[in-house]
C-alpha cells in the first residue's frame, strides 16, 4: 500500500483514485472499449454528446463517444471547470452501468395479496402504474391533507422529486440523505458563522493554500475529481499536510503530520488550537477587529483549553498539538482547515464545526487567498409557472428537536429579512418515527427517489416497520436494490446517459452552468427523471407546473434568459459566469458577504444562545465502548459512490468487497490474521457478515473499520448481492444532532465473533459477461 509522494503527485485524478483503494481491493484491470473499432473514428461513425456526470454528486463535465446507438467510453473535457478533462474510476466506469442487465426494465406493480418485502411483481405499462401512483397520492391528500406525503430523493433528478413536484403538491415533509445523513452540521454551522452555506464544491482556495489540516477528511478515498486534483497540485507546490484521523488513511500517508486521534475527541483539539491562538497572541488581530464579532468571548472561553488539557483528552502530544497551532499560524492567511463532507459523526457536530470554522477565521484566511473564496451560484431564470402552493400549517415533522425548529423558526424569518439562505430541510431519519406512530400526524405515502432507504438510514428495523405501515409506496430507481423490491409501485429511472436533467449550477470561484443531455435512447422501458415527474403532476391536476410540451423546450426557455439556447449549449455543455471570490471583490462593490444576524463574523452566536444551545463550541465527551467492543468507524472507496456502484461490473473489478480494519495486536489478541472470517454483532444482536479481517497498524486500538456502500441483499443485482457488510445495517441507533438535525453515526460498538464461514459467492468476471 506504499505509495510514494513523488509517484503519487504524477499520477491523473483517475488513476490516482485508483492506486487509493483500501487493502481489500483487487487488482485494476480496465478494458478499452474504443480500441474494438478504431477505423470507426475515420469513418465519421464515432459521434461525441457533451454532459455531466451522475456517478456521484460531483458533476463533472463528460464527453459521451457513441458509436453504432451505444456509449462506448465517458472522459471529461477540458472546459468543464469541475472535470477539466479527467474524471475519476467512478466516472469512467459509468458506461458498465447503463448496460447493466440487472437494470429495472419496466414499470412493476406489486402483486395483490403479497406482502411488502416479499418481492412480488407483475410488469405493468406506464400509463397504469403511474395512474395507481396519482389514485394513491390523491386519495392520501383527501384523507389527510398534502403534508401526509413524504418525498426523499437523492441524485441530480432531485430538482424533480425532491424540489419541484413537493412543491407542487404541498408538503413540507423532504427528506434528502445528503443533508441530515451526511452535510448538515457543516453547513448549519456555516451558516450561523459566516452566514453563508458551504455547498458543493467546497470552496476552499486550494490553488494558493501552503498549510491544510484535514480533520476525519478522506481526500483519495472519497474521490471528489477536482478536489483530488486541487490537493494534489498543492502537494506538489510543496503545501504542508497534516491529517488528523483515528485511521492511517491515504491522505495521511502523504502527510507531514498524522495525528492519530481517540474518536470523538476533535473538538477538544480544536479548542485547544483555538486557545493557543489567542493566548500566545497569534491570530490575524487586523482581520478579526474587521471582521468578526465576539472575540472577547472566545478569547476567555477557551482560556482553560491548553494543549495539556486537550492531550489527556485526544491522546496526542500536547506539544503536537501546540506545534500545529503555531505552524498554522505561521502559514496564515494561506492555511486552513477544510471541513469534510460527511459530517455526522456524534450528535454534537454542529458545534464541532463551529469550532473548526473558528479556528479558520482567527487565521483570517475566510473570503482571502490560500483560504477560504466566497462561492456563488451562477444566474439563470426559472421557467416561468404560477408561485407554489404554501405547505399546511402543521410544518413539517421530520424537523430536529422541538428547540431546533423553534430556533430554525425564530430566525428563519430573521434570516430571510437579511437575505440570508438558510436550508430549512427535514431531516429525513427523523421522519421515520412519524410514519410508525402517527404524531404529530399521519405520514401515510412515501416516494422514494433514488434513495437507498435501507443503506443510509440508520435502524433499519425501524424503516421496515415504517413501510409497512404505508398507504403508498413508490419506488424510482435504476436498480432493484433492497429497498425498492419493497415499493407497491416500481419506476424504472432512464440512467444519466440516456436523458435530460434539469440544469446544473454550480457555485464556485466562477460559477457555471452545466447541461445533461442523453448520449443515446433510454434502454428497454425507462423513462427519464423528468418525464415521470411531469406525467405524474398531469395526473395530479398539477398542470400549471408543468406547462411545458417537453423538457428540450423548459431547458431552451431557461438557456435563454441568460442570452443561450438549447442549440447553443448542447456543443458547449458548460456556461462559465464570472464570480466574486475574495473579500476585496466585495469590499471594491461595497457589498457585505456575512449574512449573519450582525453582519459579521460570528465567532460567538447570539441565535444559538437565544434558542438554548452553546454559543462558543463545548467538548463534549463520547460514549465509550464497552469491554470487547469497538467502536464501528466508516469510509469511501475511490472506485464506489455509497451504496449505488456495488453492481457495476468495471468497478467491482477493481473493488469487489469490504473486509473489516482491525488494529494487528488486538487482532493478534483475538486470534485473529488477515483473511479470517469474522461476524459483527452490535449492542443490539444485530449480525453482519461474513466478513474478512484485515489486520493492520493503520488503526487505533479502540475502533474498526469497513468501506461503506457493500452488503447488499437484493437477489436481483446479481454482483453486488451478498459481497460483504454493511455499515447502516449494524447502526441500531444514532445521536442525533438538536441544532442541525444531523443523525450522529459513530456511536456504534460491535464485537467480532470468529469462527464464520468463508462466502461462497460466484465468480465476477462470469457476471460481467452477462453486460447487454
Ligand atoms: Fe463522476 Fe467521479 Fe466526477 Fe463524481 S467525481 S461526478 S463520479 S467523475
Amino acid at each position: 500500500m506504499k505509495l510514494e509522494r513523488r509517484e503519487f503527485l504524477k499520477l491523473s485524478a483517475a488513476s490516482v483514485g485508483a492506486m487509493m483503494l483500501a487493502p481489500d481491493a483487487a487488482a485494476v484491470k480496465l478494458p478499452n472499449p474504443l480500441a474494438r473499432a478504431p477505423e470507426a473514428w475515420y469513418r465519421g461513425q464515432v459521434s461525441t454528446v457533451l454532459s455531466y456526470c451522475e456517478n456521484c454528486f460531483w458533476k463533472c463535465g463528460v464527453r459521451a463517444y457513441v458509436s453504432d446507438g451505444r456509449v462506448w467510453k465517458v472522459d471529461g473535457y477540458a472546459e468543464n471547470p469541475l472535470s477539466r478533462g479527467r474524471l475519476c474510476p467512478r466516472g469512467q466506469g459509468a458506461v458498465a452501468q447503463t448496460y447493466d442487465p440487472d437494470r429495472l426494465k419496466r414499470p412493476l406493480v406489486r402483486v395483490e395479496g403479497s406482502a411488502r418485502g416479499e418481492g412480488k411483481y407483475r410488469e405493468a405499462s406506464w400509463d397504469e402504474a403511474l395512474s395507481i401512483v396519482a389514485a394513491g397520492m390523491l386519495s392520501i391528500k383527501e384523507r389527510y391533507g398534502s403534508e401526509s406525503m413524504a418525498f426523499f430523493a437523492h441524485g441530480s433528478g432531485d430538482s424533480w422529486f425532491g424540489d419541484y413536484l413537493p412543491a407542487a403538491w404541498a408538503t413540507p415533509n423532504v427528506g434528502k440523505p445528503s443533508v441530515s445523513l451526511c452535510t448538515s452540521p457543516r453547513e448549519t454551522a456555516s451558516q450561523w458563522t459566516f452566514g453563508r452555506g458551504i455547498g458543493s464544491p467546497e470552496p476552499v482556495d486550494w490553488e494558493n493554500t501552503d498549510y491544510i489540516v484535514l480533520i476525519g477528511h478522506h481526500i483519495g478515498e472519497d474521490t471528489h475529481n477536482t478536489q483530488l486534483q486541487n490537493f494534489s497540485q498543492a502537494l506538489k507546490r510543496g503545501a504542508r499536510l497534516v491529517v488528523v484521523d483515528p485511521r492511517f488513511s491515504v491522505a495521511a500517508s502523504k502527510a507531514d503530520r498524522w495525528l492519530p486521534i481517540k474518536p470523538g475527541t476533535d473538538t477538544a483539539l480544536l479548542l485547544a488550537w483555538l486557545n493557543v491562538l489567542v493566548s500566545e497572541e497569534r491570530y490575524d488581530k487586523r482581520y478579526v477587529d474587521a471582521n468578526t464579532v465576539g472575540f472577547e468571548r472566545l478569547a476567555s472561553h477557551v482560556a482553560p483549553f491548553t494543549p495539556e488539557w486537550a492531550a489527556g483528552i485526544t491522546d496526542l502530544a500536547a506539544a503536537d498539538i501546540r506545534a500545529v497551532a503555531r505552524e498554522l499560524a505561521g502559514h496564515a492567511p494561506r492555511a486552513v482547515l477544510p471541513p469534510g463532507r460527511h459530517t455526522v459523526w456524534y450528535g454534537n457536530d454542529t458545534q464541532r464545526m463551529r469550532a473548526l470554522y473558528l479556528v479558520n477565521a482567527l487565521l483570517g484566511n475566510y473570503g482571502v487567498p490560500g483560504g477560504f473564496y466566497l462561492a456563488q451560484p451562477p444566474y439563470i431564470g426559472e421557467y416561468p409557472h404560477p408561485d407554489f402552493p404554501l405547505a399546511p400549517a402543521s410544518g413539517g415533522c421530520g424537523g430536529a428537536s422541538a428547540a431546533a425548529e423553534q430556533t430554525i423558526d425564530l430566525n428563519y424569518r430573521q434570516a430571510v429579512d437579511q437575505g440570508v439562505f438558510f436550508a430549512k430541510t427535514t431531516a429525513i431519519q427523523e421522519l421515520i418515527p412519524a410514519m410508525i406512530s402517527g404524531e404529530p400526524y399521519r405520514v401515510a405515502g412515501l416516494v422514494a427517489y433514488g434513495t437507498n432507504l435501507f443503506h443510509s438510514i440508520p435502524d433499519v428495523a425501524r424503516t421496515k416497520q415504517a413501510l409497512q405501515k404505508l398507504d403508498l409506496y413508490v419506488a424510482i430507481d435504476v436498480l432493484p436494490m433492497d429497498h425498492v423490491m419493497w415499493a407497491d409501485v416500481i419506476l424504472p429511472e432512464a440512467t444519466y446517459l440516456e436523458r435530460y436533467d434539469d440544469l446544473a449550477e454550480v457555485s464556485g470561484k466562477t460559477p457555471f452552468i452545466e447541461l445533461r443531455q442523453p448520449a443515446v435512447e433510454p434502454l428497454w422501458d425507462t423513462k427519464p427523471g423528468w418525464w415521470i415527474a411531469r406525467e405524474l403532476g398531469l395526473r395530479l391536476g398539477l398542470d400549471a407546473y408543468f406547462d411545458w410540451p417537453d423538457i428540450e423546450a423548459y431547458l431552451d426557455t431557461r438557456l435563454r434568459t441568460i442570452g443561450s439556447s438549447l442549440a447553443k449549449a448542447k456543443p458547449q455543455g458548460t456556461i462559465v459566469q464570472g464570480g466574486r471570490p475574495y473579500l476585496t471583490d466585495w469590499e471594491a462593490r461595497h457589498l457585505n458577504p456575512f449574512a449573519t444576524p450582525s453582519g459579521k463574523i460570528e465567532l460567538y452566536s447570539q441565535t444559538f444562545a437565544d434558542a438554548g444551545f452553546a454559543p462558543l463550541p463545548v467538548y463534549e465527551p463520547p460514549e465509550e465502548p464497552p469491554a470487547g467492543s469497538y467502536r464501528l468507524l466508516y469510509g469511501r472507496s475511490p472506485v464506489h459512490s455509497f451504496a449505488k456502484t456495488q453492481n457495476n461490473w468495471l468497478l467491482m473489478e477493481m473493488h469487489g468487497n469490504n473486509a473489516v480494519w482491525l488494529n494487528r495486536s488486538e487482532a493478534r489478541r483475538l486470534g485473529l490474521s488477515t483473511g479470517d472470517y469474522v461476524w459483527l454483532e452490535n449492542e443490539q444482536g444485530v449480525r453482519e457478515g461474513p466478513v474478512a479481517v484485515f489486520a493492520t497498524e493503520r488503526l487505533r486500538a479502540d475502533c474498526v473499520y469497513v468501506v461503506h456502500g457493500f452488503g447488499h441483499r437484493a437477489p436481483d443485482m446479481r454482483i453486488a448481492n451478498g459481497r460483504g457488510v454493511s455499515d447502516v445495517a449494524l447502526m441500531s441507533r444514532y445521536r442525533l444532532d438538536p441544532i442541525s438535525g444531523g443523525a450522529g453515526m459513530h456511536v456504534t460498538f460491535v464485537k467480532l465473533i470468529p469462527g464464520a464461514p468463508r462466502p461462497r459467492l460466484p465468480r465476477l468476471e462470469k457476471l460481467a459477461e452477462r453486460s447487454v
